[in-house]
């Protein structure tokens, strides 16, 4: 690891509304981050992609933090009713942000919304609600009282790549996982691939299929909510951290 810790840009939402307007990032994301011996970089929304994208090369890797549901049109499909927590503004600037990390091999780890984000912006589509799409599926929400480290369901890995070198695991091996989302994968982006499912075969991580390529791992559950109690889970920022170390 170089000298200066690297730099991980976690770019924010929109400012909340009412009179004291305020950026907003659950306080997991910034320590799992610091414990890999990173320094994380909050990062406004800004109408100005080619601005956004001259300020990432300031930065060593990119975390993509969870939040509301992308507006579908930007993977080709009309919201549903079942469509919430929309923040157009995030959604551009995040997608501006990913393409311009996966176009210059910046190493990229992307949460929950963040991971569908990522499948968005490399040209993959969701199921905008599992219960609908997947009625077979486990429940995949959050549910009232459950904390939010509540291990809901296993994933199962199913490539030898990036997650796999992560966690120190291979192809079969399981780990157990939170789960708080309606939304889910649906067609993985070319150059992509599942990396991990739950038992009802939902996509739970998506990473670059090719052995040599760029570290850009999604992953559907909440790692950030586990990595104090679980090392296994503050392996994925470590990996993220080292990938950013280097040159
Ligand atoms: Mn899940």
């Amino acid at each position: 690891m170089s000298a200066c810790p690297p730099l991980i840009a976690i770019p924010l939402g929109s400012p909340t509304d009412g009179a004291t307007s305020l950026y907003a990032l659950g306080a997991a994301y910034v320590a799992a981050i610091y414990a890999a011996g990173g320094v994380p970089v909050l990062l406004p929304p800004d109408d100005d992609p080619t601005a956004l994208v001259a300020r990432l090369d300031a930065f060593d890797g990119l975390l993509l933090a969870g939040g509301g549901d992308v507006l579908p049109e930007f993977y080709g499909q009309s919201a549903t009713a079942l469509v919430q927590g929309v923040d157009r503004a995030r959604d551009l600037t995040e997608i501006a942000l990913v393409q311009a990390a996966l176009e210059h091999g910046m190493p990229l780890l992307s949460i929950c919304r963040g991971a569908q984000l990522l499948c968005i912006a490399a040209g993959g589509t969701l199921h905008q609600d599992i219960q609908t799409n997947l009625p077979c599926a486990l429940d995949h929400r959050h549910q009232p009282g459950r904390p939010r480290d509540h291990l809901s369901h296993t994933v199962a890995l199913e490539h030898s790549g990036q997650l796999a070198w992560a966690l120190g695991l291979g192809v079969g091996d399981e780990v157990h996982v939170n789960s708080r989302h309606h939304q889910a994968v649906d067609t993985p982006p070319p150059d992509f691939c599942a990396a991990a499912r739950a038992p009802d075969g939902v996509i739970e991580a998506l990473e670059l299929a090719s052995s040599n390529s760029a570290f850009a791992l999604g992953v559907q559950w909440h790692p950030e909510d586990l990595a104090s109690r679980h090392d296994c889970m503050a392996s994925l920022f470590r990996a993220l951290v080292r990938r950013a170390a280097q040159p």
